[in-house]
């Protein structure tokens, strides 16, 4: 046994004090890859009328024949103007791409079946009279009214990440203001000495600030706005200038890196104390076992570990699915089953490997990338995904089948 907190049980615990998603009205086009709030249905039909589907000639099917018809022609149709008469016996109607269907006629002959002229470059005359050279059936070449959607059915549904197509029935639908959640602001905090900013030379003992840049790929990447912060030297006095110039920013979560590892001092775990309600969790997860969780004046904190990796997997594991609660998008973790092709080891914590996956004779093989450092991000860049070895299981032999988290 052990008296580390199940993994499930502290997603559950921590996911009970996010709140839910607020919606809010953009306009269509700044509504691409955002979360619908609403069930959207279809407020008129679509295509609105009968048009035509080719440039050609309005006629009564039955006036056609294989041997060859010749037909009045009795008014022009452009595309945008309603006909303002209706298709008699023996008569036919010059009609574009899109224009609406005049009553009488019930099929559409292509005017490449014709002895029509049509210059689309030029403003083709009207001519008396059009031959068609074949027959047309009924409806032949009619894209009838509601044909797309019909009036009151659903078109799309809540939580669904719009997409361009999506984008374009809403606007054909008439949907001038959609309403999508609102995007989570997450305001990203790294801390530490040995912090230098990118762009500016590393000097002994100094690295780059790495992790405020991953942690806000990842917030961009589930739906949130990323504040990333400059890092803060390790001072109680730097330390806390940088919680408060971030909460003036009035983010919706904070997320910081470093600094809460348990039993270590740190000045960051003394101004948690100050500014909010944090807990210090011990999960039972590799890599990443130190979390802090809790509320910095009412809003949603984490603080991640410091090493690149470790932030990385507790950010996917209990950040990810925090954020998409708050901005009202499903969860959409992909899980593979992969057969190891290695033997592996785990200290009997739940362990997520970095793998790269490879299909072999139909089965999909996952393999090691390299050192599992919790410190080595180039373990997560030729990663495929995090193979979960589960609680208590300290030896995984080659050929066993085990879940593989997708990275993307
Ligand atoms: P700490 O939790 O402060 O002891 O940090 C643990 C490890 O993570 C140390 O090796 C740090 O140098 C590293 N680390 C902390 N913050 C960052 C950061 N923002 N970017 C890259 N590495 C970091
Ligand atoms: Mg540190």
């Amino acid at each position: 046994m052990t008296d580390l907190l199940n993994p499930d049980d502290a997603l559950q615990q921590l996911l009970a004090h996010i709140p839910g998603p607020t919606p809010e009205q953009v306009p269509p086009e700044q509504a691409t890859e955002r979360t619908l709030a609403v069930d959207v249905t279809a407020p008129i039909d679509l295509p609105p009328f009968a048009n035509s589907s080719v440039d050609g000639y309005a006629v009564r099917s039955a006036d056609t024949s294989t041997a060859g018809t010749t037909l009045e022609v009795v008014m022009d149709i452009p595309a945008g103007t309603p006909p303002d008469r209706t298709i008699e016996a023996g008569q036919a109607a010059r009609i574009m791409t899109g224009a609406p269907v005049p009553d009488g006629a019930d099929a559409i002959i292509p005017v490449e079946k014709t002895n029509g002229k049509w210059n689309h470059d030029a403003d083709t005359a009207l001519e008396p009279q059009v031959t068609l050279n074949d027959a047309v059936s009924a409806g032949a070449n009619i894209r009838p009214v509601g044909e797309n959607i019909r009036k009151g059915q659903q078109v799309l549904s809540a939580a669904t990440m719009l997409r361009p197509q999506d984008i374009g029935m809403l606007v054909s639908l008439g949907v001038a203001e959609v309403k999508v959640y609102r995007q989570p602001t997450v305001a990203i905090i790294s801390t530490g000495d040995e912090l230098v900013p990118v762009g500016e030379p590393l000097s002994p003992g100094k690295i780059h600030d790495s992790n405020s840049y991953t942690i806000a790929a990842l917030v961009e990447a589930n739906g949130g706005v990323a504040i990333r912060m400059p890092a803060a030297k390790d001072t109680l006095e730097d330390v806390r200038d940088l919680f408060h110039e971030a909460l003036a920013q009035q983010p919706d979560m904070l997320v910081s890196t470093a600094g809460v590892s348990v039993g270590q001092y740190d000045v960051v775990r003394t101004v948690l104390d100050e500014l909010g309600e944090i807990g210090f969790w011990r999960v039972n997860v590799r890599p990443g076992k130190p979390l802090a969780f809790g509320n910095i004046q009412g809003k949603p904190f984490f603080g991640l570990p410091g090493n690149p990796v470790s932030a990385m997997v507790t950010f996917d594991i209990f950040v990810r699915p925090a954020l998409r609660k708050l901005g009202g998008m499903p969860d959409d973790t992909q899980t593979h089953t992969a057969i190891t092709g290695e033997d592996m080891r785990s200290d009997g914590r739940r362990t997520y490997v970095r793998v790269r996956l490879e299909e072999k004779d139909g089965t999909i093989v996952a393999t090691t990338t390299g050192t599992q450092s919790s410190g080595a991000l180039m373990s997560m860049v030729l990663a495929d995904g995090l193979l979960i070895i589960p609680e208590g299981q300290t030896h995984v032999p080659a050929g066993t089948a085990l879940p593989v988290r997708l990275l993307r």
